[in-house]
C-alpha cells in the first residue's frame, strides 16, 4: 500500500496516478500536525488497520494525485536517525570533499555510524529546499544526499537483525541536505527544509527487498549525479535498524536515512532536484 499525507494532513491511499481519501476510516484522525499521535498510532498498528484502509480505498472515489498537495509522509517523529559513510564510493569521494571544504580528511567521519537530524527539518514533496542566506554568504557548500529512508512501524529496543524488518512499516525517499564544513553534523543537517520526504510511504510488503532498490538523483534535468543499488549499502537495512535500536528505542513513525550514495555535490538557488527510487516513486524538489 502507498500511504500519503495530503492537503490538511489527510490520509490517502495512492494507486497509479490516483489518490483516495481514507481519512474517515481513522476515527482518531486530527488535522493538527502538532498533535499527530494518530499518525504514530497508524504506524504502530498498521497491520490491524490495513483491512479497514483497504476497504475505504475501494469504497471512496479517487482523484488525481496531481490535484492534491502532497505532504511529507511523516508527522512529528520522535527522531530522525541518519547513517554516515554507508556506500564505499561515497566514502572515497568524501576524502576529496573534505579536503576541499575542511582542508583535511577527518578519519572518524569516514566510518559507518548513526547521528541525529532535527525532525523540524522535514519538508514535503511540494515544498522547496530553502538555502539559508547566512550559510551561502559564508561561502559554504550545501550538498544533496539522496537516500532510502526507513519508516519504523512497531519499533522496539535491542532488535535482532533477523527481526529488524518486522519492525519496519515501510520506506520513502529522502534528501539529507547537508552543509559541508567543520561543525557538528546535527547543526549542518538540521536547517528547516533540509529533510524533504516523499512522495508517499510505500509499505514494506509493496516495496519488497530493501536491498533490491535503485536510487537516482538528477539535477536540472540532465546532470545525473547519483545512481546506486541499495545492495551496495555497507551496513544493510536490518543491521542499521538493529544497531540504532541498541542505542535508542525506535518508536512508531521514527525515520532512518540509510546513507548517501556517491555523487553528492553542491546545490544552488534555482536548482531542480529529481530524486527517485525504484518501487517507491519520485519527487521533484526546487531549491531557493
Ligand atoms: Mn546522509
Amino acid at each position: 500500500m502507498r500511504l500519503a499525507l495530503f492537503d490538511d494532513y489527510r490520509l490517502g491511499v495512492v494507486a497509479g496516478d490516483q489518490i483516495t481519501d481514507v481519512t474517515g476510516a481513522l476515527p482518531g484522525h486530527d488535522p493538527d500536525p502538532l498533535t499527530a499521535g494518530w499518525w504514530r498510532g497508524l504506524c504502530r498498528d498498521f497491520p490491524a488497520l490495513s483491512p479497514r484502509l483497504q476497504a475505504a480505498a475501494a469504497a471512496e472515489t479517487p482523484v488525481p494525485v496531481a490535484s492534491v498537495r502532497l505532504r511529507a509522509p511523516a508527522l512529528a517523529p520522535s527522531k530522525i536517525i541518519a547513517c554516515a559513510s554507508n556506500y564505499r564510493d561515497h566514502v572515497t569521494e568524501m576524502h576529496e570533499v573534505q579536503q576541499r571544504t575542511l582542508g583535511r580528511a577527518v578519519d572518524w567521519m569516514m566510518r559507518f555510524d548513526i547521528f541525529l537530524k532535527a525532525p523540524s527539518a522535514i519538508s514535503g514533496p511540494a515544498d522547496p529546499v530553502l538555502l539559508p542566506p547566512v550559510v551561502l554568504a559564508a561561502g559554504a557548500e550545501i550538498h544533496h544526499e539522496s537516500e532510502l529512508v526507513v519508516v519504523i512501524g512497531a519499533g522496539g529496543k535491542d532488535i535482532a537483525p533477523e527481526a529488524a524488518l518486522a519492525s519496519v512499516l515501510g520506506y520513502t525517499i529522502g534528501l539529507d541536505i547537508t552543509v559541508r564544513g567543520a561543525a557538528d553534523r546535527s547543526r549542518r543537517k538540521s536547517y528547516d527544509t533540509f529533510a524533504p520526504l516523499g512522495p508517499w510511504l510505500t509499505t514494506a510488503d509493496e516495496a519488497g527487498d530493501p536491498a533490491a532498490l535503485e536510487i537516482d538523483l538528477i539535477r536540472n534535468g540532465d546532470d545525473h549525479r547519483q545512481h546506486v543499488m541499495t545492495r551496495d549499502l555497507i551496513t544493510p537495512v536490518p543491521a542499521i535498524v538493529s544497531y540504532a535500536s541498541q542505542v535508542m528505542t525506535l518508536l512508531p513513525g521514527d525515520l532512518i536515512f540509510t546513507g548517501a550514495p556517491a555523487g553528492v555535490g553542491p546545490i544552488s538557488p534555482g536548482d531542480v532536484l529529481e530524486t527517485r527510487i525504484s518501487r517507491l516513486g519520485s519527487m521533484t524538489i526546487r531549491v531557493r
